[in-house]
């Protein structure tokens, strides 16, 4: 039996995808959204408001790291010591290394850091492996699935040249139907179907994930910090918590360099020009901005 399998994020892309696999009516549909626990409430609304426009169940997945997180807690307590830790660092590490049940936050206590553009380990942890442990069962069954994946090959070089489909392992298909579709045809594709885009594109949002995602730009966090200050100062508070599981007892969402070191230098940066030694004078003078949303979907 084939099983057809979207994955959704609440982003344009993947719900296009969604659009295109529900308008082909094929045959044994599910949807999926993982749950990083780091999105934005508005994607959490849409993905229920997708649930009841297209009368679809969409399977929520999440990633639990109790386990690591206990097998962390007892390699404090037997091996810092070892390592010459100070109790004062131990103790404040043992006070936090608990799983708080959000997968995002999570991850980071029990790897005692935050997620890096060169270490990007949160979409496999947070994304592909939750998904994958759908699959499984389906796969040991001998059945066939098609992982459909809303991937477009004008977003990024590494994307430019994916196949449209390939098979990942026996039965396990990755498949791209909108691999040559622009963003105009992504939203269009809304339009058609009578579906609105998740709100945040139109507030500026650029793409859609993690709230702000590792990767964002210096625009998008800008964004971010006018529009959703509550965003950031939960990542602030994440920064707290997870600086406590570090041996130096400091941990930032984003690279601590030039910019600055935390989240909220990082904001003070992401409103300069000029490498950061400017503010945004012609912004600051005029009030006037251009259009904030990277999709010109701004009304
Ligand atoms: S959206 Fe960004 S932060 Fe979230 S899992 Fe993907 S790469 Fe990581």
């Amino acid at each position: 039996m084939k099983h057809n399998i979207v994955s959704v994020s609440g982003g344009k892309d993947s719900t296009a995808t969604l659009l295109l696999a529900m308008a082909w009516d094929v045959e044994n549909l599910q949807a999926v959204f993982a749950d990083t626990g780091h999105e934005h409430p508005a994607t959490y609304e849409y993905v229920e408001y997708l649930e009841q426009i297209l009368e679809i169940q969409i399977q929520r997945v999440k990633a639990d790291f109790s386990f690591e997180i206990e097998s962390k807690r007892e390699y404090v307590k037997t091996k810092w010591p070892e390592k010459g830790v100070s109790n004062s660092v131990i103790e404040n590490a043992l006070a936090v290394l608990k799983p708080t049940g959000n997968p995002f936050l999570d991850l980071c206590l029990w790897k005692n850091r935050f997620p890096s553009t060169r270490a990007r380990f949160c979409t496999s942890e947070l994304k592909v492996k939750p998904i994958q442990q759908l699959f499984y069962p389906i796969l040991e069954d001998g059945h066939m699935i098609l992982s459909w994946q809303g991937v477009r090959a004008d977003e990024s070089l590494d994307r430019k040249y994916l196949p449209e489909c390939n098979e990942v392992i026996q039965g396990l298909y990755n498949y791209r139907p909108i691999l040559k579709w622009s963003a105009k045809d992504v939203f269009q594709a809304h339009t058609d179907m009578g579906i609105d885009p998740n709100p945040l594109y139109k507030q500026g949002m650029g793409r859609v994930g993690c709230m702000p995602c590792i990767n964002c730009n210096k625009d998008e966090l800008k964004e971010i910090a006018k529009r959703f200050p509550e965003e950031i100062e939960r990542v602030a508070e994440w920064e707290r918590i997870v600086g406590l599981v570090s041996k130096r007892q400091s941990a930032t969402f984003f690279t601590s360099d030039y910019r600055g070191h935390g989240i909220h230098q990082l904001v003070e940066w992401s409103k300069t020009v000029r490498g950061g030694k400017q503010y945004d004078l012609v912004e600051q003078m005029t009030g006037i901005e251009a259009c904030s949303s990277a999709y010109g979907l701004c009304e």
